[in-house]
Parts: C-alpha cells; structure tokens; sequence
C-alpha cells in the first residue's frame, strides 16, 4: 500500500464514520494528523488509541475565526503542514419549496464555504513548501443532484468545480488538489435512512451493497501518496457503480 512516512496532515470530520476510518489508514501509512470535530471527547478517544504522532484540534467549522486558524494551529502542533483531507460534512434535507434559508446557509457554510477557507490557509502554506496534497470529500449528488437535498448537492457539486480551480491554480507548486465522490456509505450520515429507502438505493446500486469508510479511506491514501503526484483536479467515484 501507499506510504506517507513523514507526512503532516489535517483530516476534518475525523470524528465521524468515514473520517476515522481516513484516520486509521493515513495513521497506518505512517502520517502525522491533527484530527479535527467538534466533539472534543471523541477525538481525544481516537487519539486514545495511537502511540504518538496524533493531534487533537477541536473546531467548529460554523466559526470563521477558528476555521481561519486551524490550519496554522496544525502546522504549529506537527512542526509542519502538508495537506489536508476536507471530510466534515452534514446534511439538513428538505423539498425545495419548504427548504428555509438557515438550511440553506448551514449546509452551505459548513460543506462548501469552511472548504473554501481551509484550502485557502493550507494553500499558503503548501505553496511554500513546494509540495501538497489536498482531498476533498464531495459526494455523489454533487454530480447528479436529489430530491430533497438542494442544500447537500449544491454545497458538493461548489466543492468539486472549486476543487477544479485551484487545482489549476497551484499544480505548478506540486500541489494537487483532489475530489472523492462516495456513493452511500454506511455511517450516521446514512442511518436515517428507512429500510423503504435503503431497499430501492440498493436495487439501483450494481454491486448491491453500500459501501464502508474503508472504501473512501483507500482512495484518500492513493490521493494524498506521493505516488498520485500527476493527478490532480480529478474527482473519484467510490460508489459501487451507482453513477459512472
Ligand atoms: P458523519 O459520520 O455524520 O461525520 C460527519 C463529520 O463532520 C463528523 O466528524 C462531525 O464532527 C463533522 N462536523 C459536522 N458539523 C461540523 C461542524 N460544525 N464543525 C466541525 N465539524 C463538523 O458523516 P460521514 O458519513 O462520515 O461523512 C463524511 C463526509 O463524507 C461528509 O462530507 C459527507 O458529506 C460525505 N459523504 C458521505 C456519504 C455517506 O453515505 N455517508 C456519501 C457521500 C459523501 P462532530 O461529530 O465532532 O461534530
């Protein structure tokens, strides 16, 4: 497997399903994180758990301040910055019509605005360096969109063609700056769903199971690899098939 002995990254949303599971395989390729939530306790846990080399940086990604801040005070706790893995996310769905505009905006500023903002500090640091790698979780309806999810997809669809941009604006720094698009993933995020709904995704779903945090984690590894070093600007599907 890929390697990252060395490496000092931010993972966000480490606290959540797909997030500690980017944890366990960045941590396992050897990288130092800070790892970033909102719940202080459960990242403690995580921290817990590994020798050394694991950070702890709670922050609410609805404070502009902190958000400004984080990467600095990443760099500062691993005595060093090399990328970072966008992964906090939540989801607030509705039908349009009845969508409110505190919806609209938490969604919004939490999955595409904090996005923005994070790239942007790490990018003042990584263009000194002269190497980078950033991943940012977007997801499947940001490329198809869905019912009821107008804040969700709008916000990851922002992600991907933002992604895009800066990967063209920093490529000739040796950073490059990456998309996952998961399809439906077995986390909190999906327990919502009814057994009515899970039923009809997986009929549609050519392998016919959701997929795991495991899954995602893989395609961060390769991503943030020095061996992905002339891919950029790329979104990868883990989906199991669903949209190719
Ligand atoms: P999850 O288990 O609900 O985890 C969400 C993470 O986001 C948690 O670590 C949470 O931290 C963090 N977060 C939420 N609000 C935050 C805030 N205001 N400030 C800082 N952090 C905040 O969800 P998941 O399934 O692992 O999702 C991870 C990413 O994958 C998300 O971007 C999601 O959109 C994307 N995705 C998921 C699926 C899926 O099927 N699960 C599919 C496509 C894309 P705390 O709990 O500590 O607040």
């Amino acid at each position: 497997m890929f390697q990252l002995e060395g490496r000092k990254f931010l993972v966000t949303g480490a606290s959540g399903g797909i997030g500690q599971a980017i944890v366990e395989v960045m941590y396992k390729a050897r990288a130092t994180l800070c790892i970033s939530g909102t719940r202080k306790e459960a990242l403690e846990r995580i921290a817990k758990q590994h020798e050394k080399n694991m950070y702890v940086l709670p922050c609410d990604l609805l404070n502009t301040e902190e958000v400004n801040q984080l990467v600095n005070r990443a760099n500062e706790l691993m005595e060093g910055f090399d990328g970072l893995v966008c992964n906090a996310g939540i989801t607030q769905d509705g039908l349009l019509l009845r969508m409110t505009d505190e919806a609209w905006h938490k969604v919004i500023d939490i999955n595409l605005s904090s996005t923005f903002k994070l790239n942007r500090e790490a990018c003042k640091k990584l263009v000194k360096n002269n190497w980078g790698r950033i991943v940012n979780i977007s997801s499947i309806v940001g490329l198809t969109g869905n019912a009821g999810q107008v804040n969700y997809a709008a916000s990851k669809a922002g992600i991907i063609a933002m992604s895009k941009s800066i990967a063209k604006e920093v490529a000739s720094h040796n950073i490059t700056v990456n998309c996952i698009a998961p399809g439906f993933i077995n986390t909190k995020m999906t327990e919502v769903l009814t057994e009515k709904q899970k039923k009809k995704i997986l009929d549609n779903i050519p392998m016919k199971r959701m997929g795991t945090g495991e899954e995602v984690a893989a395609g961060v590894l390769f991503l943030a690899s020095d061996e992905a070093k002339y891919v950029t600007g790329h979104v990868l599907n883990i989906n199991g098939g669903l949209f190719m």
